[in-house]
């Protein structure tokens, strides 16, 4: 059985351990069933290779206590909103039958991240239409599904976010997941700086890790906890009881 309470989109294995670990982690701990869809293996990176990203992506899904994680197998650069890929996230949508989806953020400096939350989005809409046909893996017809909720993570460009969950009781872990790509990094799962002859990029220069906690940090401050990880929503968010959502403890 396959279903679970909360499924993330990533463009790029580590998309999602950046965006939203520790919100992963937390749903683990409240008993949750967790997956992750990678739309890409990543392979355009500029360190490492496909062997050691899908070894990064192993260790990273354990810490993380993933139930699944599944790879559209999209090319890395060419993250097409077509039909065809859509009706490819509508089938995993079917078959995990989250209750809360997690995408990529909307407004983003990589296009793989833009698209990617695009086609997250139109596919988290269609796999709700009964009209819009797919069958699972043994060819039998799936049964419509739309997720209830659909959450965009932050990731490079700041957003005003609509949530900020508290993921103080998890943030080692989080990190822990992101340092597991060691090879993008270029730190340990502890955070120290590897030495290496490959390239610096983006993600290696000096000063990411330290930004990723400053974050964090900063979404934290802001609703009275240490660590915050930031939620985008374009629908309102509707609760039943306000007072779970008091963090703060002093005024
Ligand atoms: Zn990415």
């Amino acid at each position: 059985m396959q279903q679970v309470d909360l499924l993330a989109i990533g463009s790029h294995p580590d998309d999602v351990e950046l965006g939203a670990a520790g919100t992963m982690l937390l749903a683990k701990k409240l008993g949750k069933r967790t997956a992750i869809v990678d739309l890409t293996r990543g392979e355009l990176s500029t360190r490492g290779t496909l062997e050691t990203r899908e070894r990064e992506t192993r260790a990273a899904s354990a810490i993380l206590q993933l139930d699944a994680r599944h790879n559209l197998g999209l090319p890395d650069g060419n993250v097409e909103v077509s039909q065809e890929n859509m009706l490819a996230l509508v089938k995993y949508i079917r078959l995990l039958r989250p209750s809360v989806m997690l995408t990529p953020s909307s407004n983003e400096r990589h296009p793989d991240h833009e698209d990617g939350s695009r086609l997250a989005r139109r596919a988290a809409y269609y796999a709700g239409l009964a009209k819009i046909a797919t069958t699972d893996d043994d060819g039998k017809p799936q049964e419509r599904h739309r997720p209830l909720m659909v959450l965009e993570y932050m990731q490079t460009y700041a957003f005003e976010p609509k949530i900020i969950v508290d993921v103080t009781d998890v943030f080692e872990d989080r990190m822990r997941a992101v340092g597991a790509y060691a090879t993008q990094f270029g730190r340990s799962q502890t955070g120290e700086e590897i030495p290496s002859k490959e390239p610096q990029t983006f993600l290696t220069q000096s000063g990411y890790f330290e930004w990723i906690e400053a974050r964090a940090r900063t979404y934290g401050m802001m609703i009275g906890v240490k660590y915050g990880e930031p939620f985008a929503s374009k629908e309102p968010v509707g609760v039943r009881d306000f007072f779970t959502l008091v963090t703060r403890t002093v005024s």
